[in-house]
């Protein structure tokens, strides 16, 4: 399997047998170069695309789910203006939904946090600050932000969240070391609806619809305005074509809280 471990393991492999070729042929420098490269490449590619498992293993999709299941999530809120429209949306459409919040703004709105499990919703840890550098931190770091936004929900609704989904789904070596140590379980998804960074609502549903199989995992921003006329529709077309929307923990089959 294409992981951390392994390149490395056949990089290290590949560059010894460089070495030990160098006692009875001239190698060039090039060699080393593009050796190097390719690992570095390999790396970065693994480390922003969380559906390679490179660094650590995510729950990104259940393809051995028969019925016509999916998860929708939300990123980076609770959003005092649109989390309740979501909330509104998901409950007319009996549909659930889980929530990677962001410390920060769970400390401000604690009631949409109750609202949400109220609502039979799942909630999940997304950092404490999401900052842009996230992935520049050291294990311990991380390990402080992912356990301060754990505490705060603790406080809010009695439960401590296992299920964290890292910022912009970066992942690498000192985020895989603190989640060993936190022992959350990593929630990646199997579609990006680019809500984020499209702004044409037809676009985004598009992108979403055409890769919708029993099993997916959906990835929203409950931060962006767009995202709820993209839910709405997205609702709509779950709903016309048989298909239910369900938390994360349902479709796993695995603990949201310990
Ligand atoms: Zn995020």
């Amino acid at each position: 399997m294409l992981t951390f471990k392994n390149i490395n393991a056949l990089t290290t492999t590949l560059f010894i047998s460089l070495l030990i070729g160098e006692l009875y042929v001239n190698i060039p420098v090039l060699a080393y170069v593009i050796l190097v490269l390719s690992w570095l490449l390999i790396t970065i590619i693994g480390s922003f695309n969380i559906l390679w498992n490179y660094h650590l293993m995510a729950f990104n999709s259940n393809k051995n789910h028969k019925e016509k299941h999916v998860a929708i999530t939300f990123d980076d809120g609770p959003n005092i203006k649109y989390t309740p429209q979501i909330l509104e949306l998901l409950k007319s459409h009996q549909a659930k939904a889980t929530f990677f919040c962001i410390g920060k703004h769970v400390e401000k709105h604690p009631n949409i946090i109750k609202n949400i499990v109220n609502d039979g919703h799942t909630i999940g840890n997304h950092s404490y600050f999401h900052s842009n550098y996230f992935d520049f931190y050291r294990k311990q770091k991380i390990v402080n932000e992912i356990e301060k936004t754990n505490n705060l929900v603790e406080t809010i609704i009695g439960k401590k969240m296992t299920l964290f989904r890292p910022p912009f789904g970066i992942t690498n070596p000192s985020i895989a070391r603190a989640l060993k140590q936190t022992k959350h379980k990593v929630i990646g998804w199997d579609i990006r609806s680019l809500d984020t960074v499209k702004n044409d609502e037809q676009k985004i549903l598009n992108r979403i619809i055409k890769k919708i199989s029993p099993g997916s995992v959906i990835l929203l921003h409950d931060s962006k305005e767009i995202t709820v006329s993209v839910l709405e529709q997205l609702l709509l077309f779950l709903q016309e074509n048989g298909y239910q929307s369900i938390t994360i923990d349902t479709l796993f089959n695995i603990e949201a809280y310990a």
